[in-house]
């Protein structure tokens, strides 16, 4: 065992979760370590429980007590930054979706163990929607997206902002007709009410999907998934393609 991966076991059994852990596991740590002095006080001097409760305990207490309560409030202190740095590392902080990196380790995750549906959706005629209201309402509408994403997928299913204004979802083990239905309502998207503008604004997403067996490599569906997404903007946004062998030859014949 690698002696990081021992300070992470160390760091997540030991680090106190709330006041009342704090407290048993100081009584718990003093009582192990003033044990353990006790073993050594007979190894050394063959020495009685009653003369080493009178000589020992209360010295050693003194010295255990403050460097156990600062050794478990340290790993406390070290637990929560590290539960901020995964957290940082992971999430888009705009959306709190994943980010593209913690997207693509959770579905590579669920493509090694099943099948499913990857789609990518790319937001419609976004740039005019920030140049008209301003990159504010832009955000707004990202965290608008976020959530109809989060309210239309299942708890098993794995979200994520891929960037800008592309996402990612992909959907574990879905049956086909399940996951068009899915990806026709995303596609819809979501509305925001602008106050300020009294208008309702529509925000669409193309999607290009992309139906993946199992062990499938997930960048290279990706970049199907992508390629389905520009037909489906060909085809008039807002909509849902999937992709087939057709979808690849007409890419290659718009790129040559
Ligand atoms: P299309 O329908 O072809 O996708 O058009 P589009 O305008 O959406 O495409 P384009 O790629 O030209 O524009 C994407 C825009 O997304 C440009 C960029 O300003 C905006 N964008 C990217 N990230 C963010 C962000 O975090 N916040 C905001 N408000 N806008 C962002
Ligand atoms: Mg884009
Ligand atoms: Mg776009």
């Amino acid at each position: 065992m690698q002696i990081s991966s021992l300070l992470d076991t160390l760091i997540l059994v030991v680090a106190p979760k709330s006041p009342q852990d704090f407290v048993a596991k100081m009584i718990a740590v003093n009582v192990i370590v003033g044990f353990g002095f006790y073993l050594f006080e007979v190894w050394l001097h063959g020495g009685q429980t009653a003369y080493y409760l009178e000589h020992h305990v209360f010295g050693m207490l003194l010295f255990s007590a403050p460097l156990s309560c600062f050794g478990l409030a340290a790993l406390g202190y070290l637990s929560k930054l590290r539960a901020e740095l995964a957290h940082l590392a992971t999430t888009d902080l705009l959306t709190g979706l994943n980010n593209r990196r913690a997207f693509m380790a959770a579905a590579e995750l669920a493509t090694s163990q099943s099948g499913g549906i990857l789609m990518m959706l790319d937001l419609d005629h976004f740039k005019k929607i920030n140049d008209t209201y301003g990159h504010t309402v832009g955000d707004d509408c990202l965290r608008a997206i976020a959530d109809v994403l989060r309210e239309q997928v299942r708890a098993e299913d794995i979200i994520g902002r891929l960037g800008g204004e592309e996402f990612g979802v992909f959907l574990v083990d879905a049956p086909l007709e399940a996951a068009r239905h899915i990806g026709e309502r995303l596609s819809a998207g979501a509305e925001l009410s602008l106050a300020e503008a009294d208008r309702v604004l529509n925000i669409t997403a193309s999607i290009g999907a992309v139906e993946m067996p199992e062990k499938d490599d997930l960048e290279t569906v990706l970049t199907l998934a992508d390629m389905a997404m520009y037909q489906a903007k060909d085809e008039g946004r807002a909509r849902l393609v999937f992709w087939e062998k057709g979808v690849t030859a007409r890419a290659m014949a718009a790129s040559a």
